[in-house]
């Protein structure tokens, strides 16, 4: 049985507006895995809700007390992690666990959780779309998109490591193909 879903895409995808989708039209159905990271709070952004923003040296005390199940240097000197404590919370819940987390983070989860996890790829169909994405997103400097952009990439190399990959060219056909997927699985 599936009881968690490992979403993976290179930054600007689309990862989150799909997502969000699916969570408005099955409202009780998933939670997400809240994940720490060091980078800053975007506008927006609240603590214990899109992440668990911690410095440091907070992250650092986690690492050290074995709290994280994986954690990753996803962007040079900005750390993010999965709690153990997330799937205790989610699986108490009775939901599904959404695991929104970067390419190796989604390998390493998927490795640990095997059967029990499904995990999924969406892509974009070019960098050059990701790359006018982040830019009307508007979130990002021009270091930080030269960033994600680079990393991209390398995320790319990795949608074979995933059971299923989703391809997010027009949003409603992406958002209706991940629906189906998670049909065919069970999970909804
Ligand atoms: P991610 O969570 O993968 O980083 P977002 O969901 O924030 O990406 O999407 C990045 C930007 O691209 C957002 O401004 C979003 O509205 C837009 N977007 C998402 N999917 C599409 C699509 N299929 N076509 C055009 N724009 C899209
Ligand atoms: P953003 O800064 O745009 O919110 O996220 C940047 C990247 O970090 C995304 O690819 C996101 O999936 C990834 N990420 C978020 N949380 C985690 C986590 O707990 N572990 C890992 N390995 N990656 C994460």
């Amino acid at each position: 049985m599936i009881s968690s879903i490992i979403v993976s895409a290179p930054s600007g995808t689309g990862k989150t507006t799909i997502l969000k989708e699916i969570f408005k039209k099955y409202p009780n159905k998933f939670s997400f895995s809240i994940s720490c990271t060091t980078r800053p709070k975007r506008e927006g952004e609240e603590h214990g809700k899109d992440y668990y923003f911690l410095s440091q040296e907070e992250f650092e005390l986690k690492m050290r007390n074995d709290e994280f199940l994986e954690y990753e240097q996803v962007y040079q000197g900005l750390c993010y992690g999965t709690l153990k404590s997330e799937i205790e919370r989610i699986n108490k819940e009775g939901k599904t666990a959404v695991f929104d987390v970067d390419v190796k983070g989604g390998k390493n989860i998927k490795k640990m959780l095997k059967d029990n996890a499904l995990s999924i790829f969406i892509a974009p169909i070019s960098i050059e779309v990701l790359k006018q994405r982040l830019m009307n997103r508007g979130t990002e400097t021009e270091e930080s998109l030269a960033k994600r952009l680079e990393r991209a990439e390398m995320e790319l190399s990795y949608k074979t490591s995933f059971d299923k990959v989703i391809i997010n060219d027009d949003l409603s056909t992406a958002i209706n193909d991940f629906e189906q997927l998670l049909k065919s699985y069970n999970v909804i």
